[in-house]
């Protein structure tokens, strides 16, 4: 099994208050990840200084055996690790197809300032990755109006404009309604088996976590409490205790 992402002893503190204690932490190729734990308990954190959104006070990550701590999120992004974020993070006033089209104009470092002369670039490709994510149809609405769900499909779309291998999604179904939870998780599904990426990704849905993790992280006041297999994790007496309660009875 190779692995991919290698965390050692990662901490972060914001002035005192330490988001990220000690954390070590491997995710191997094809694998499908869940971090989870209650709100605070450092994941978006933990997201931010894989991703290099954040520098960690302490620690190493490496991707591939190579040391990418302390790395800006562009440089991170063209290595193959892309993600989306808890909140929506799309340009508005732009169509769906130009969201895309700019991302795939990033990627290979086109001026995204010369846009309005662009407008026949990756026109096929724009195109295909919004037909992945079902937003064919739609492509020259406006992306500020779309719909909540429809907006966070278009999320998808631009993070595999930069042909990640492994994708972070941050809690990819918040604020989703269940038909749009429902909708949203066969599409990763779908998306992620497709194109063989790796997934890590943080839910509060106890039943999409255990529907299509193959392995969990829990996170606690920013230590990894536990891990393991979806079972061992579900039946681990601490984490039963501090968080999944009854959470863990509905899912099974
Ligand atoms: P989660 O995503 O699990 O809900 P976060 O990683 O967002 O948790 O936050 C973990 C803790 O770190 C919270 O107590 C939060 O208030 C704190 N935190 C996160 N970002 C910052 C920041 N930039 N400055 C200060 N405190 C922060
Ligand atoms: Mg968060």
């Amino acid at each position: 099994m190779t692995v991919l992402l290698e965390i050692k002893n990662l901490w972060k503190d914001f002035g005192g208050f330490v988001a990220t204690r000690d954390v070590s932490f491997d995710l191997e190729e094809g694998e499908r990840h869940a971090i989870i734990g209650p709100n605070g308990a450092g994941k978006t954190t933990f997201f931010n200084l894989i991703t290099g959104h954040m520098a960690p006070s302490k620690g190493t990550v490496k991707f591939r055996g190579r040391d990418i701590t302390g790395m800006p999120p562009h440089k991170v992004v063209k290595l193959g690790l892309a993600r989306s974020f808890q909140r929506i993070n799309i340009f508005p006033r732009m169509t769906l197809f130009e969201n895309v089209q700019v991302a795939l104009m990033s990627r290979e470092g086109q001026s995204t300032n010369m846009f309005k002369l662009c407008f026949d670039l990756h026109v096929e490709e724009t195109y295909e990755l919004l037909e992945t994510v079902h937003l064919r149809e739609a492509a020259h609405e406006t992306a500020g109006e779309l719909a909540y769900g429809k907006q966070k499909q278009l999320e998808l779309a631009i993070a595999l404009a930069e042909k990640p291998d492994v994708l972070l999604l941050d809690e990819p179904t918040a604020g989703m309604s269940p038909s749009e939870t429902n909708e949203a998780i066969r599409l990763i599904d779908r998306i992620t088996k497709e194109r063989g990426l790796t997934l890590l990704f943080t839910e509060h849905d106890m039943g999409v976590v255990f529907g299509i993790s193959d392995r969990i992280s829990v996170l606690h006041h920013g230590e990894i409490i536990a891990r393991g297999l979806p079972d061992e994790v579900r039946n681990d007496p601490d984490v039963r205790r501090i968080y999944l309660g009854e959470a863990a009875d509905d899912a099974a």
